[in-house]
């Protein structure tokens, strides 16, 4: 497989952006390679600048639930650029996206949408600090809630792959009010509320993690911060940018059946298009401006073709028997993998949920960001590799999932298997 067209748009985007990426996994640094320039991309495909083509497992890092360039959001986008990009005054797209939100999560009663994951938790966070007049914010070690200052401690995605504690130009005095605690550790979650319950503003977490790898929830993880919360008067928020209609029509908090008082979102809601949203309790959310004092805007917050991608992708979620089948693909793809990697006789941990799915070279069962520390980077570079060359694209670090989308055929799981075999016997 040839790459050289790639290598020389690489050399020339190194000269003028940082690190030749505006994000900066995608520079491929941790798995030894240099990224693939893309040219389009097609339903499960994607197609890259020297001809060569791969089955897409990252569908642009979850909002792809559709594929690429699915038709009914096509003719969405289409039809909103016939009246214009952008009016920076309310049109009906932002109530019927809404709409569609609040009908689908029950817990979001009032929605505001933004242009971003990041924004989304930066937003949401002030907002728990506004409301309950707290400062502290409780997180999970391994869980990334976009670049904000605050929630830059002990972050997963792409602080965990460049192997970054925290970052520079985050000033102590911004993070001395958030505290960063192991995921799935129910009493040690336990003993800092009764120690500082009254004082913390809200817990903020990824029900399933997917940025430190993929990790689910313990029996009883969410259930105990519901209570405590509750308890403490903490305002609960669940980061659902990553699962929020990908783990289950309803989101994860409606697959655990746990009801937060804020929910974030991102990726699918702007199905392709940059969008974020947060939303809850009407009590909490009256508390934005300009019903309430605690500020947030946005000048493309609300976007028509944002908008108009979003409404057609969650209207085509709605549909019955979608979820089983993103479940069934996905299901197939991750035992797949693990019955290649047990024939090789290579430790291998898998898990999915809906359409969300990881793996890691370890025979430690992964529950928190310390078992995930444990998989084999070497060994996951050399799969992700093999994996390039024989045209499956997988997100180029261990610390990030796996997609599936509507557009994925049986024949591009099996497809995917037996590469995925191949690669493991030479690993
Ligand atoms: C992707 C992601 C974010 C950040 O969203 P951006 O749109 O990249 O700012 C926040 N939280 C979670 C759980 C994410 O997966």
């Amino acid at each position: 497989m040839q790459h050289s067209k790639s290598l020389d748009l690489f050399n020339k985007a190194k000269q003028l952006i940082p690190g030749g990426v505006n994000s900066p996994v995608r520079a491929c640094n941790s798995v030894g390679g240099q990224p693939v320039f893309i040219e389009r991309g097609d339903k499960s495909r994607l197609f890259d600048v020297d001809g060569n083509d791969y089955i897409d497992y990252v569908m642009s890092w979850g909002p792809l639930v559709l594929g690429h360039r699915p038709p009914e959001v096509i003719q969405a986008l289409m039809q909103a650029l016939e009246t214009g990009t952008s009016f920076g005054a309310p049109t009906h797209l932002e109530t019927q996206l809404a709409e569609l939100v609040t009908q689908t999560v029950p817990s979001v009663e009032m929605v505001r949408m933004v242009n971003s994951g990041t924004e989304a938790t930066m937003s949401a966070v002030r907002l728990a600090r506004g409301f309950t007049g707290r400062n502290i914010i409780i997180k999970f070690d391994g869980c990334y809630h976009g670049h904000a200052d605050t929630l830059l401690v002990a972050a997963g995605s792409g602080v965990a792959t460049l192997n970054i504690p925290g970052s520079p130009g985050v000033p102590q005095t911004v993070t001395q009010n958030t505290l960063s605690l192991p995921y799935n550790d129910i009493e040690g979650f336990k003993q800092v509320m009764a120690q500082q319950g009254d004082q913390v503003a809200g817990v903020i977490l990824e029900p399933v993690a997917g940025n430190m790898g993929m990790v689910r929830p313990r029996e009883g993880f969410l259930e105990t911060l519901r209570k405590e919360t509750q308890k403490y008067g903490a305002v609960l928020i669940f980061d659902e940018v990553m699962t929020g209609f990908r783990v289950a029509k309803n989101s994860a908090q409606g697959l655990f059946n746990i009801t937060p008082d804020l929910t974030c979102f991102g990726k699918i809601i702007g199905g392709g298009l940059p969008v974020g949203a947060y939303g809850g309790k009407k009590e909490i959310m009256s508390q934005i401006a300009p019903t309430g004092p605690v500020y947030q805007a946005g000048t493309l917050s609300g976007n028509p073709l944002a908008m108009a991608a979003g409404i057609a992708t969650l209207t085509a979620l709605q549909k019955d028997g979608v979820y089983d089948t993103l479940e069934t693909r996905t299901s197939d793809l991750m035992n797949g993998f693990k019955a290649a990697a047990d024939e090789a006789g290579i430790p291998f941990q898998s898990g999915h949920v809906g359409s969300m799915a990881g793996f890691f070279f370890t025979d430690r069962k992964v529950v928190d960001f310390q078992d995930a520390k444990t998989s084999d980077l070497d060994r996951f570079a050399a799969f992700y590799r093999g994996m390039l060359a024989k045209g499956i694209y997988l997100a180029p670090s261990q610390f990030e999932a796996c997609f599936v989308s509507l557009a994925h055929t049986k024949k591009d799981i099996d497809d995917t298997i037996a590469a995925a075999k191949a690669v493991m016997a030479e690993i």
